[in-house]
């Protein structure tokens, strides 16, 4: 009853449960195994996790012409014999946190740093020497440093796993700031790096050095499942519990102010969009989203960098497609603006699919999304509004047309180009 509370409390929620202690994946497995199997799509209901690290290609994103990113790697872990942060008492948490200290001084030995944590006390008469105040704490939430309040999040409160908040809470950062490491959250440990480049091999590295490190620590054993990888407190962690993202501007594709267009393409190739707070946060106003693989489980960590390496790849192309799209669709209208007049104002370009004429045709009504953008950009079979020539300058100036880079654009939040999802 307390793994699927939080699916009972939260009809919307995606997987509806959680586990409570690293062995319920076995000992609930007549539930779990069904959920685990079909979230992560095994359809033989065979698979077991495999780990590996060995990553082959050169995945650098100045080969697809962009400039540095933001990007990050992180890890979930959890204690082999503890329970998950769902089931952990006040003092189970506070002991935790205490338990982790000399290991985090050896890290600060080696890496700098330091500790920082909200826990109120240590126990009854026992001060906590790394507290910090609120607006500290803010602070550090807005440098992607430390987690959110987990009280405000509905999925967290009904498992239990923001219980006794804001105990056990807090994390170890590096001198530099790229090394993290948080206790407390929806794992006992959530262990990530942190890097502004274009080599995204930099970031995962330096987070397999640290895992290291951390392993090679006599009191550090990470729980894992012999099919299903590390132990999460989340199901759809499970497996490399390996979430690698990056902060890219998508201007064009998230040009209403709107997400959408951007998850709605992602979910095509495998990626999950946040906002530049991280989950549940809105996107960044220059288009600025957070995208990372959404597979963690049955793949090998090397297959996560790869898959967020062709994920950019193909993002971006799209990105550029909509750029001319919309760059030819100005120079076309300028030449006859003076013709069509509409002071409606309504700069609203729809991209759709023509399925009223091959409603019959099941191959067609199966084509993704992508495929239609890439088809339609090419062929400019697209349904034109009148754009009003009040709106011209504006268009222009929101587009920055001078520029051919997308990533330089600059656009305002306001209906340019509507893509439907069919
Ligand atoms: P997770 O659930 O993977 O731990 P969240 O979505 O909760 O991550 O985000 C945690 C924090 O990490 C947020 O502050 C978020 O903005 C930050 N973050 C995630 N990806 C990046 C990135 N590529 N660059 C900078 N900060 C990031
Ligand atoms: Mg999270």
């Amino acid at each position: 009853m307390k793994c699927i509370a939080t699916g009972i409390d939260n009809p919307d929620s995606n997987l509806g449960c959680y586990a409570m202690t690293p062995s319920d994946y076995s000992d609930f497995s007549g539930f779990f195994d069904k959920v685990i199997r079909d979230y992560h799509g095994d359809i033989s209901g065979k698979k077991q996790h495999v780990t590996s690290w060995e990553v082959k290609g050169v995945y650098d994103v100045q080969k697809i012409g962009l400039e540095n990113l933001s990007m990050r790697v992180r890890v979930g872990r959890n204690l082999i014999g503890t329970k998950l942060p769902g089931m952990m008492s006040q003092k189970d948490r506070i002991d935790f946190e205490k338990k982790m200290l000399p290991m985090f001084d050896k890290l600060i030995s080696s890496y700098g740093g330091k500790v920082v944590s909200l826990s109120p006390n240590l126990g009854i008469d026992t001060p906590n020497p790394n507290l910090i105040d609120e607006d500290q704490y803010l602070s550090l939430v807005k440098d992607h440093i430390m987690f959110k309040d987990m009280t405000a999040d509905p999925y967290l409160k009904s498992a239990g796993i923001s219980n006794h908040w804001p105990y056990g809470r807090g994390c170890w950062y590096s001198d530099d700031k790229s090394k993290i490491i948080w206790f407390g959250e929806e794992d006992q440990l959530r262990i990530m790096c942190m890097d502004v480049g274009t080599d995204l091999i930099a970031a995962f590295n330096m987070l397999k050095e640290l895992l290291t490190v951390m392993e090679s620590m006599e009191d550090i054993k990470f729980a894992k499942d012999d099919n299903y990888g590390y132990v999460t407190s989340c199901p759809s962690n499970l497996g490399t519990a390996m979430r690698a993202s990056v902060h890219i501007k998508c201007p064009l594709l998230t040009a209403e102010g709107s997400v959408d267009k951007v998850k709605i393409i992602c979910s095509k190739l495998g990626l999950s969009v946040r906002g530049v707070g991280g989950e549940h946060t809105p996107i960044g106003k220059d288009g600025t989203v957070d995208l990372s693989p959404s597979s963690r489980l049955f793949v090998t960590e090397a297959q996560v960098i790869e898959s967020l390496y062709n994920g950019i790849e193909e993002l971006t192309s799209i990105e550029k497609k909509v750029f001319s799209f919309i760059h030819n669709v100005v120079e076309e209208n300028e030449d006859k603006n003076t013709e069509e007049r509409d002071d409606t104002n309504n700069v609203n370009y729809v991209l759709i699919n023509d399925s009223s004429k091959n409603q019959s045709d099941e191959a067609s009504e199966q084509r993704d999304n992508i495929t239609l953008l890439k088809e339609k950009a090419r062929m400019k079979k697209f349904s034109k509004r009148t754009l009003s020539q009040k709106a011209l300058p504006d268009i222009k100036e929101r587009l920055s047309i001078s520029s051919q880079s997308p990533s330089e654009l600059k656009i305002s939040p306001s209906p340019i180009l509507t893509i439907k999802n069919e």
